[in-house]
């Protein structure tokens, strides 16, 4: 199998699961335990919380676990909105968002609330500039992902928090980096954002665990779950320990020589554009520059058909975002292609493992399927 959908998750390596079993068969102790197999288990979960924490670049009381990258965002965009109650009812996001930003916005929105969708231009970009002129005086929230999942456009996160401060200083800044985090450089200590949403299956840990990173200008800030006061009384429910675990283990092995593992996934993206652009009617969609995803539309050819023909020769990769499953994607949408290039849009995202021989695997099925295929009028 050739597997080139990293940003739709990725697999697992054995010491991840390792990690995992270790903690599902020995220490199953329940955190919140008196017994020495609990506290076994408690102080295991600190560890493993300063493990994400540092990679962030925060300390580990300000970071919080999650069941995935989805319940991060809702939990950020209900927690702005409940801290800044009395500021006003206005958020300005990205019309690019993922729907776990898109579809809380939605709620506030019909509870009266205002919300501002930013479109890119037509390469995928936002500005700064852009975001800010949008902040008015009741903007509770400014939600802006750090790399889009669909196109690996990078946005101006640092920037748009830098700016925020002379503009609103009321608003708060969330970022989705569930695509940045271990993608591209940054640390909470200096990016400036209130919020950021991190998600484990992106870097080789498991599924159904995540993070959210909560700075200290959000006060008091309203818990997502209560119960046992777990996650400092924010998000209350016993430890997923062993999820915690492996998300842990994929964040130390993911460090190692990170920076080789990067330029690697940068030099695939090359590759993959020089093969792929030998493909007749073969388009790049956006100017992405996150190193491990590649947006392309092979036009005129609609890429439901693409995806099923290279899964039959045992290819992974998604027509747009693997979360829209066969509907037309916002992010395509928001981009204003034409009927045709929008409908084949495909995303190729690739990881460490991923080879020029993958590659060169792909580009060949899609010169195939270019080339015996009825193209749509
Ligand atoms: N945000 C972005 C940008 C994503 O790509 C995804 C997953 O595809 C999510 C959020 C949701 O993360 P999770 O699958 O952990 O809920």
């Amino acid at each position: 199998m050739i597997y080139l959908d990293h940003a739709a998750t990725t697999p697992i390596p054995k010491a991840v699961a390792d990690a995992m079993y270790e903690v599902l068969t020995d220490q199953f102790g329940n955190p919140s335990s008196q017994y020495a197999l609990g506290q076994q288990a408690h102080a295991l979960v600190e560890g493993w919380r300063k493990t994400v924490a540092d990679a962030l670049g925060c300390e580990p009381a300000q970071l919080h676990f999650t069941s995935c990258g989805t319940e991060g965002d809702n939990w950020a965009v209900t927690a702005a909105a409940w801290q800044n109650r009395h500021v006003g009812r206005h958020i300005v996001t990205t019309a690019v968002e993922h729907n776990a930003i898109l579809e809380p916005c939605g709620w506030l929105a019909k509870q009266g609330y205002e919300i501002t969708y930013l479109k890119p231009d037509k390469n995928g970009d936002l500005t700064a500039e852009q975001v800010l002129s949008a902040v008015r005086p009741d903007t509770v929230l400014v939600s802006v992902m750090m790399v889009n999942n669909e196109t690996g456009c990078i946005f101006p996160v640092r920037e748009i928090a830098d700016g925020l401060k002379s503009i609103n200083d009321k608003t708060l800044l969330h970022t989705d980096a569930v695509q940045g985090f271990l993608k591209v450089p940054f640390s909470a200590k200096t990016l400036g954002a209130d919020f950021i949403t991190l998600s484990a299956h992106k870097i080789g840990g498991p599924k159904g665990i995540g993070a959210l990173y909560i700075g200290p200008r959000v006060r008091n800030p309203k818990p997502l779950l209560a119960g046992g006061g777990q996650e400092a009384g924010l998000r209350s429910g016993t430890e997923a320990t062993a999820q915690i675990a492996g998300f842990a283990k994929a964040v130390e092995l993911r460090q190692e020589h990170l920076t080789e593992k990067l330029t690697h996934m940068a030099q695939i993206k090359a590759y993959a554009v020089e093969r792929l652009s030998e493909i007749p009617d073969l388009q790049l969609i956006g100017d992405g520059t996150a190193p491990h995803i590649l947006a392309v539309s092979l036009v005129g050819y609609p890429s439901q058909n693409i995806v099923s023909d290279l899964s039959a020769k045992g290819i992974c990769i998604s027509a747009g975002s693997a979360c829209h499953q066969g509907k037309p994607s916002h992010v395509v949408a928001a981009l204003g292609l034409p009927k045709r290039t929008a409908s084949g849009v495909i995303r190729l995202s690739f990881g460490p493992e991923t080879t020029t021989a993958d590659i060169d695997e792909c580009a060949d099925a899609l010169k195939v399927h270019h080339d015996t295929r009825f193209p749509m009028l």
